[in-house]
This record gives C-alpha cells, sequence and structure tokens, in this order.
C-alpha cells in the first residue's frame, strides 16, 4: 500500500509555547501520528488513520502490531511544546489499565527525544533509588511528591525512557517528540497548584495504585552520529525509536515486511522514495511507510535528520 501523510491535531494547553503554531491560548502538543488524523494524499486521502488500519491491518502495521493490539494503529506520536512545567504524572500499564479502567483499555509507556531547550533546563523522571511504595503512597496523598521525584537536567538530543508506573514531567522550555502506545490514560499525581477551576483534576488513588517506587528514570545521551548513519535510541516491548541522518548521501531504508515505520523530520529537508511515490518532507512534517513497502529511501533536500518509530524486534 502507498505512503500516508496525515494531517496534526494542534491542542491548547496552559502550559503550551509558540513553538508549534502561534496562538492565544498556546498550543501545547502537535499529534502527529494518532488514530483520528485525517489521511492526505494518494487513495485513502479523507479517510481516518483508525478507518485505513482497520481495512489493511496487516499491509500498513505489520503482525507483530497485530498480535499486540489486532485493527488499532499501536502508536501515538506527538510534539510537545512547553512553556511552563506539565502535571506531575503517571501513566497504567496494561493490566493495571484494565483493572482501573475497564475491559479493552491499554496501558501507556512512552518515550521522549528532546529537541529543543532552554539553558538550565530540567524534567522530572521517576523517584529517588530507596523510595519505598509507603513513602511514595504518602507524597502522592500529601501534595509533598517534589521532594522525592528525580530532577533531571537535559540537552537537545537526549532520549527518556518512561515505562508505565514512571513519574515523571517535562518543564519549561523544552520541545520534545514523545512516542507512547496509543492510550489516552493520565493520571495527574501533582499540578504546581494551578487552579482546579481548568478541570485539570488530579487522580491521587489512581496514582498512588500504578506508581512504581523502583522507577527511578532512565536517561540516553545523543550517541555519535556519522554524516550519514542510523541509531537505535530505545527499545521497549512496545516499540522502537531511531535516530537517522544524512549531510549530502542518499540513505537506504527497510521495513523488513516487519514494522510501519514513522518518519518525522527532526533537522533540514529530504524526500522519500517509495516505488513510484516521491514526497517532500520539511521539518516536523511526518509520513507512514506501510510495512509492506519494503525498500525505501531518503534523499536530503538539505542536511537533514529524522526520527522513526516503529514496532520492536
Ligand atoms: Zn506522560
Amino acid at each position: 500500500m502507498n505512503l500516508l501523510q496525515l494531517t496534526p491535531q494542534y491542542h491548547e494547553r496552559v502550559w503550551g509555547g509558540q513553538r508549534l503554531r502561534p496562538a492565544q491560548p498556546p498550543i501545547g502538543e502537535a499529534w502527529l501520528v494518532y488514530e483520528g488524523n485525517i489521511v492526505t494524499n494518494g487513495p485513502f486521502a479523507g479517510q481516518t488513520l483508525a478507518a485505513v488500519t482497520a481495512q489493511h491491518s496487516e499491509a500498513l502495521l505489520g503482525k507483530k502490531a497485530m498480535a499486540q493490539t489486532g485493527l488499532r494503529f499501536p502508536l501515538l506520536i506527538k510534539l510537545l511544546d512547553a512553556a511552563d512545567w506539565l502535571s506531575v504524572q503517571v501513566h497504567p500499564n496494561d493490566a493495571q489499565a484494565i483493572r482501573l479502567e475497564g475491559t479493552g483499555q491499554i496501558g501507556k509507556t512512552e518515550a521522549w527525544h528532546v529537541l529543543q531547550t532552554e539553558p538550565n533546563a530540567r524534567l522530572i523522571a521517576g523517584v529517588k533509588t530507596g523510595t519505598t511504595q509507603a513513602q511514595l503512597a504518602a507524597a502522592i496523598r500529601d501534595g509533598s511528591i517534589l521532594d522525592w521525584v528525580q530532577f533531571h537536567d537535559v540537552m537537545a538530543g537526549d532520549t527518556i525512557f518512561m515505562p508505565a508506573g514512571n513519574i515523571h514531567a517535562i518543564g519549561p522550555g523544552m520541545l520534545i517528540y514523545e512516542v507512547q502506545q496509543t492510550s489516552d490514560i493520565t493520571y495527574r499525581v501533582f499540578d504546581w497548584n494551578r487552579p482546579t477551576t481548568t478541570g485539570r483534576k488530579l487522580h491521587i488513588e489512581q496514582s498512588v495504585a500504578v506508581s512504581d517506587p523502583n522507577g527511578t528514570g532512565d536517561l540516553r545521551h545523543s550517541p555519535a552520529m556519522h554524516s550519514t548513519d542510523q541509531a537505535e535510541l530505545m527499545q521497549c516491548a512496545y516499540f522502537g525509536l531511531d535516530l537517522i541522518t544524512s549531510q549530502a548521501e542518499m540513505l537506504q531504508l527497510n521495513t523488513q515486511q516487519f514494522s510501519f515505520h514513522a518518519i518525522t523530520i527532526i533537522e533540514g529537508c529530504a524526500k522519500i522514495t517509495c516505488a513510484d511515490e516521491k514526497i517532500t518532507l520539511n521539518r516536523f512534517e511526518t509520513v507512514i511507510v506501510p510495512a509492506d513497502a519494503g525498500e525505501y529511501a531518503l534523499n536530503p533536500i538539505q542536511p537533514f535528520r529524522a526520527l522513526i518509530s516503529r514496532m520492536s524486534l
């Protein structure tokens, strides 16, 4: 089947910034790959990603994704632009999602790749080593969670892996690429004492039920890259994330018929060629290469860097 381009969905957020799209109230999230997004090109133009996935699941997703999420697109990919702290939050794993929210629900494991930061940018990933379940539960209930969490200094190029159960928050000044299981379930642990009138309620008991005292954060710095190169940034049971870059040469890639590749340009500009299709991708634009595509190529129009989200091997 053909390459898929999607219309991003932009979402206002109290903590949002002006880098994704200048607006007031500010935009915090651009949903690049989401089941509700509309396909803009080719024979499926006008249909949602959910509809195309349901009709052509094996060709689009590959067998591994079908085994995990059936006829649903398994990943949600966003850009986040934070001018302020996001809520301190936690997500359930698959079993907890079913127990707490009902059958058919899935958990949320996620990973972040930092695109831009301001100097001294920090985020929260996990809790301090040695924190006990009882200490964590008490801190969530009495609002003192900031005394227990792990703050990390971050730079552009860092990758943070956030398994379900890890308490986390993105800090001000950061522009982040996020890939996650396609789940809506977020439990807000602490919201920086912002007014609750915005409908941003806390979920104290759910947070206590799923927060993992052994989740202490997993931050990796950018790997050293050649001028034309591909590197795996992280891989977990639900997805893998690769970084590719090229200054001038063509980069040849292959889905191996195993998984779709969701490619997002994060710097520069490239042309993707797959069979007789050619699409130019600018910064922050995304294309989904279906699992059945096999070999395809990326040619730099300008030197580029791109992220590829896919199912894990
Ligand atoms: Zn999250």
